[in-house]
């Protein structure tokens, strides 16, 4: 169990047995856990907390505030950190989104892409895309259908200073009883699948090799069914304040 208080101990602790697990599902699936970049969600935490996880070498972190997200990179500047955003990008906030992040994992719409596109800076490397599919179907939720997601994928692809990397997805949480997680991985497996009807649509780009899928409850899941990416959160920080999240 992760422990829920921020001191640099229980971080660490906490990032160990999260590659342990990382390196256990792997190995129960013949995967190499190298091809599985794990994600530390810090969204809501402490630039403090953050620094403990780098101190302790984690170098990837997800954000979903912007305006939060922001302040931490001003904050960490110089340190080698890679920055991915994963929360929902309105249309008028991309300038700040293409200037400071190395990936988005939350593209639905080609308006954004195609913003993301236009303020990308030159300078900087191609910004990292992930399409966001829903894979269940929720009316509430955000991403893409499966039916929709060629057509997307279609616009996306051509865009220079963006590099089309692969599928992201948030399904609905399935609990898994007495570690079993068989229901969990099904829509794992759905979107695996469209990640390869991709690589079919795109044969000659040798950059299509993402899933970003599983977190906290479900990351074991995630695995069997071919996760390249888990965003892990709870299990690193510990849980968040829930009045801080819902702003
Ligand atoms: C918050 C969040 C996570 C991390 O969730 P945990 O359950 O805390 O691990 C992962 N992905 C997205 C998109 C999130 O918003």
């Amino acid at each position: 169990m992760p422990h829920n208080t921020t001191n640099v101990t229980s971080i660490s602790d906490n990032l160990t047995a999260v590659r342990q697990r990382i390196a256990d599902s792997a190995a129960a699936v013949g995967r190499d856990p190298d091809d599985i970049t794990l994600l530390a969600v810090s969204k809501t935490k402490p630039v403090s907390a953050l620094v403990q996880a780098w101190q302790a070498g984690q170098r990837c972190f997800g954000e979903n505030y912007l305006q939060e997200a922001l302040e931490k990179i001003h904050q960490l500047r110089g340190k080698d950190i890679q920055w991915h955003f994963i929360g929902p990008l309105q249309s008028n906030k991309t300038r700040p989104a293409a200037e400071n992040f190395d990936w988005v994992h939350t593209i639905d719409r080609i308006k954004v892409a195609r913003r993301l596109n236009e303020q990308r800076p030159t300078t900087l490397p191609p910004l990292n895309i992930c399409l966001q599919v829903n894979i269940d179907g929720e009316a509430s939720k955000s991403g893409v259908s499966p039916e929709e997601l060629p057509q997307l994928a279609a616009a996306v692809a051509p865009l220079e200073n963006l590099q089309l990397r692969g599928l992201m997805a948030i399904p609905s949480p399935i609990p898994s009883p007495g570690g079993d997680c068989n229901q969990q991985q099904q829509p794992f497996a759905r979107l695996a699948q469209l990640l390869d009807n991709l690589r079919r649509q795109y044969p000659d780009n040798p950059h299509l090799d993402t899933l970003s899928m599983g977190m906290s409850g479900d990351m074991d899941a995630a695995i069997s069914a071919g996760a390249t990416v888990v965003r892990i959160g709870t299990d690193v920080f510990g849980k968040r304040e829930l009045a801080k999240e819902s702003r």
